[in-house]
């Protein structure tokens, strides 16, 4: 039995790959982009969020903790982080939902069982979406839940940063129908300072996986003051219309959801103010984006599809 940590399974997922979609998200990612809107899989491992506003001081987590790591003094309630194991035991007490566990260890088998629950809803595109956090993390864990699923001939796409060793990516290769992969900046430099990590395996890989012909969905998350600039998202165009097998080419404009998580999982500096781009800017940023080969869309928006270079409006094809 191959084990790993699970964040959360989301049903009916519509933005995870084509049509109707289980997306199981894997906890621990390499990169930390300040603008992350799942900061909560930032970490590898089961932790406790805790959200004080939410508390009405009946101490029953303290009662429940064996670890002391809940503490009172009068009505102000502590929580002592570096004490906790994430055993749960007083999120199952907090009837006020202050405290929220995230993470779950499961095993390949356990979560399979979940997707496969949802089987009739996937004609006739949709499947399973392996993502995190980076699910490269986990990667034997990955490869089983795939590998599970393709054997019962459902429909398999990763969502992935791609920062990994070849050795690590080549085994999903026959397992994955379709990768959607981010490529947040082409500036090495930039790239580095923004997420902590370089952007040279994601590009490598992406260049092996499309001399394999694997279909490939490229995402860019945009974020003003970060990679708004029309030469910015030029430069990513311009690497993917090297490659043959890049379907689709998404614009993600920032959002905001990551805001409050910060605080509740304890992590040391709150995010820099970040905003999104107007409709328009995004438009214009999809004008530039446009190349041959592939189709350019703006997630989340009424903004329609530009295709192969011609700079006019297309039909959304799932890949
Ligand atoms: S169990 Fe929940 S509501 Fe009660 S004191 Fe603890 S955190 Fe607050
Ligand atoms: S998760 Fe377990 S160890 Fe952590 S505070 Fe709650 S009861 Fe204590």
């Amino acid at each position: 039995m191959i084990n790993g940590v699970v964040t959360h399974i989301q049903r009916f997922s519509v933005h995870d790959g084509p049509g109707i979609r289980t997306t199981v998200f894997l906890k621990g990612c390499q990169m930390h982009c300040p603008w992350c809107h799942n900061p909560e899989t930032y970490r590898r491992e089961p932790e406790i969020q805790v959200f004080p506003e939410r508390c009405i001081g009946c101490r029953a987590c303290a009662a429940a903790c064996q670890h002391a790591a809940h503490e009172f003094s009068g009505s102000a309630h502590r929580y002592h982080r570096e004490r906790c194991v994430a055993c749960g035991r007083c999120v199952e007490t907090c009837y006020a939902k202050s405290l929220v566990l995230v993470g779950e260890q499961r095993t390949a088998e356990s979560v399979v069982a979940e997707v496969l629950a949802d089987r009739p809803f996937y004609q006739p595109a949709g499947g399973l979406t392996v993502s995190g956090g980076e699910p490269l993390l986990q990667a034997e864990f990955a490869c089983e839940i795939l590998r599970l699923c393709r054997r019962e001939a459902v429909h398999t796409a990763i969502e992935t940063n791609l920062a990994r060793p070849w050795k690590v990516v080549e085994p999903l290769v026959p397992l994955v129908d379709l990768f959607l992969a981010d490529v947040k900046i082409m500036d090495d430099a930039a790239h580095r300072a923004w997420t902590g990590a370089s952007n040279a395996r994601t590009l490598d890989n992406l260049r092996r996986l499309d001399a394999l012909n694997k279909p490939l969905v490229v995402r860019t998350p945009v974020v003003v003051g970060v990679n708004q600039r029309p030469e910015q998202i030029g430069a990513i165009a311009d690497f993917l219309a090297t490659l043959r097998n890049v379907r689709q080419y998404e614009l993600l404009p920032y959002h905001p959801l990551g805001k409050g998580k910060h605080e509740a999982l304890g992590l040391d500096r709150p995010p820099p103010e970040f905003h999104a781009p107007t409709a328009a800017e995004l438009a214009a940023l999809a004008a530039t984006a446009a190349r041959p080969g592939y189709v350019v869309r703006v997630a989340g928006t009424a903004q329609p599809a530009v295709d192969r270079g011609t700079g006019a409006p297309a039909q959304n094809s799932p890949p």
